[in-house]
């Protein structure tokens, strides 16, 4: 069988356009979608998403500004700042770039960034609300891989679907959307994760695999049906001595392998990826309109 990849190019290039035509619409009523990232420290991965993140903001007209806090700055000083920061009508959305410095405890942390400029979507009164099937922000790589089974219209209807981890950011709410009586939910979902007895079991048995683990090449094709959809959230970096960095960047699933047993599959990089820079711009595009009270 023909497996197809999934390119989340063409689907944030899709979405982006889309976007584009309610940016021009906010621009002529003085409103220009605006992103307040904040970096505690100085953690090079850390660095490069967020500078990924503006330059992603400014090819579409909106703007973005990168505040970098030291390493050790206290929780009281870090909330301080955000709290300014829901104050100021200058930001519509407010990102603050994990993993923090150990001394931080992030969910207390991302507790006091206000709901409503809340564009990562992990405060919990928007990741409650895509609980109750309501959902106002949905985190961005969820978000990004539901974008992704709708455009290439990979049907959840009735589907078993198999998401593996169970994190807050990825797992849970993926999960939970897949589950809802939503288009593009709608399936039976099975959530695997480190004390799942037999994995094989349930990978085997699953229409579509969403794997957020973190560990490179943990599914391979004998751990698949035939025609199975993969969604790969999985980043890893993997030793390659051909590579001039010394290392590349893999996904959970074993690429190579899979190749001609699954339906579809989303590389890594070039498939969930894109699409989570994709969605924060839309998520912030949204809050400028919900808080400018236009469109
Ligand atoms: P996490 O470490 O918070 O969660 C990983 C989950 O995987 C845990 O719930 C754990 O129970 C489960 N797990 C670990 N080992 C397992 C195993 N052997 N079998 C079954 N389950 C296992 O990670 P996360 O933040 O959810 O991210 C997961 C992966 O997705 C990472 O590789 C991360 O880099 C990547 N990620 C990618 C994007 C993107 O934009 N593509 C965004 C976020 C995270």
């Amino acid at each position: 069988m023909d497996t197809k990849i999934l390119k989340g190019i063409d689907v944030s290039l899709k979405v982006k356009k889309d976007l584009s035509v309610i940016i021009k619409k906010l621009a002529l009523k003085d409103v220009i979608p605006s992103l307040a990232a904040i970096i505690v420290g100085d953690d090079p991965a850390s660095k490069l998403y967020v500078s990924s993140k503006a330059k992603a903001f400014s090819k579409l007209s909106c703007h973005s500004e990168v505040f970098s806090l030291p390493s050790d700055t206290t929780k009281q000083n870090l909330i301080k700042f955000i709290e300014d920061l829901n104050d100021n009508p200058k930001f519509h959305g407010i990102l603050l770039q994990l993993p923090l410095p150990k001394h931080l405890n992030e969910k207390e942390i991302l507790k006091t960034i206000a709901p409503n400029k809340d564009v990562d979507g992990l405060h919990p009164e928007n990741q409650g609300y895509i609980m109750q099937g309501d959902p106002q922000f949905i985190s961005c790589t969820p978000y990004g891989c539901i974008k992704i089974l709708e455009y290439y219209n990979i049907n959840t209807n009735g589907k078993d679907v198999v998401v593996i981890g169970r994190s807050n950011l990825v797992g849970k709410p993926i999960a939970s959307l897949l589950s809802q009586n939503f288009n593009y939910g709608n399936a039976t979902v099975t959530i695997c994760h480190t004390k799942t007895k037999d994995l094989n079991f349930y990978t085997r048995n699953a229409d579509i695999i969403i794997a957020a683990v973190g560990v490179p090449n943990l599914i391979n094709k004998n751990m698949i049906k035939n025609g199975a959809h993969i969604i790969d959230v999985g980043i890893n970096r993997i030793d390659d001595n051909t590579k001039d960095k010394g290392y590349k960047v893999v996904g959970d699933v074993d690429f190579d392998d899979v190749l001609g047993k699954a339906s579809s599959i989303t590389p890594v990089p070039g498939g969930v990826g894109v699409m989570t820079v994709t969605m924060l711009l839309s998520n912030t595009v949204q809050a400028a309109i919900k808080q400018a009270k236009i469109i």
